[in-house]
This record gives structure tokens, sequence and C-alpha cells, in this order.
């Protein structure tokens, strides 16, 4: 079956062996066959955001094509989180894994469990930079440059470089 909505997902986590959870969350994502990732950013090391109180997080997105439609694809997101060990839904808290849909082609979704673009996408630094990475000519809402996002944020001080290669083998077809 052809793949035909291309898609962005931000990954995040910063409980346990944070690492080790993007990497298995891309390993699950792979297996599905409806889904293949095509490309990956590095990873990022974030302070949290809104619950300051908490460890800071490591933040990656991926680039991938799916023939799933949007809920049946925010089903396998949600799968994948609870596979993560993934416990809980507060919005901001602590997490083993969080997987947010960022865009689909260019659709707009305003369901009660799904909006796409992400709502909140714009306004951090965790999603734009690692977003940049994957997709340096990405235009957004009325084809504003991605740049000039990143250039508007003002939490852009506390995303760095962690990891700059997504490492272990496997991935290495997906470094940028
Ligand atoms: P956040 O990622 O903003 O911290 P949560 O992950 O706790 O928030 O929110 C989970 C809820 O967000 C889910 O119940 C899901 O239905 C809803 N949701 C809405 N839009 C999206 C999206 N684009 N990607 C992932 N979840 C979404
Ligand atoms: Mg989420």
């Amino acid at each position: 079956m052809t793949k035909e909505t291309i898609g962005y997902l931000a990954l995040g986590s910063n409980q346990g062996d944070r690492e080790s959870h993007l990497e298995n969350a891309i390993v699950k994502l792979e297996e599905e066959t409806d889904i293949s990732i095509v490309k990956a950013s590095s990873i990022y090391e974030t302070d949290p955001v809104g619950v300051t109180d908490q460890p800071a997080f490591l933040n990656m997105v991926v680039k991938f094509e799916t023939s799933l439609d949007p809920v049946k694809l925010l089903k396998v997101t949600q799968k994948v989180e609870q596979m993560g060990g993934r416990v809980g839904k507060g919005t901001w808290g602590p997490r083993t894994i969080d997987l947010d849909i960022l865009l689909l082609n260019d659709e707009n979704i305003q369901l009660e469990t799904l909006q796409v673009p992400h709502p909140r996408m714009l306004e951090r630094g965790f999603v734009l930079l690692p977003l940049k990475e994957v997709e340096p000519h990405l235009r957004l809402n009325a084809g504003r440059s991605i740049d000039e996002y990143i250039n508007q944020l003002t939490d852009k001080e506390g995303v760095r470089k962690w990891k700059s290669s997504f490492g272990g083998e496997g991935f290495a077809r997906f470094e940028s």
C-alpha cells in the first residue's frame, strides 16, 4: 500500500532511561506495516516547561510516511506510549514517553481527541529546533518559514543538542 501521508512526530521522555524510551518508541513505530520512519533528528535535552519541578526531557522529531488515517494513527501512537510504560495523562507532567503528532500533509484536524497541526508546536523550542533539522525548508501556517517561528521563541536557551545523531545499530539510515 502506498503511504501517501507525510507527517512529523515529536517524541519526549523525562523518566528513567530517557534515550531508550525514545529508541523503543521508534522501533515500535517501525514495526507497524502502515508507518515508515523517513528521517530522525538529533536528540535534544530540554528544561521542563510549565511544570518546572521535574527532570529534564529528551526530545526529538521524526519524519514518517503512513497510509493510516489520522485517528488510526493516533491510536497507534497512544498504543506505543502505553507500551513504553506511560501512565497518567497530566499535560506537561512527567512521562516515560510522549508522542505528539505535529503535522500530517497540510491537513487541519479539529477533533476533540486530535488537533493537527499540534496546537502548541509553534511556541515550543523543543519541537521547532529538531523539526528544522529534519525539514529545514518547512513552511508553516500562511507559508511562513520555520526560521521565523524559531526567531520568535523565548525558550530556546532551555533546549540543548544532547546527541547529534541518533545512535544505535539500525538507526544509521535515519541519521541526518
Ligand atoms: P502534551 O503532549 O501537550 O503534554 P498530553 O500528551 O498529555 O499533552 O495529551 C494527550 C492528549 O492529547 C490525548 O488524549 C490526545 O487525544 C490529545 N491530542 C490532541 N491532539 C493531539 C496530537 N496532535 N498528537 C497527540 N495527541 C493529541
Ligand atoms: Mg502528548
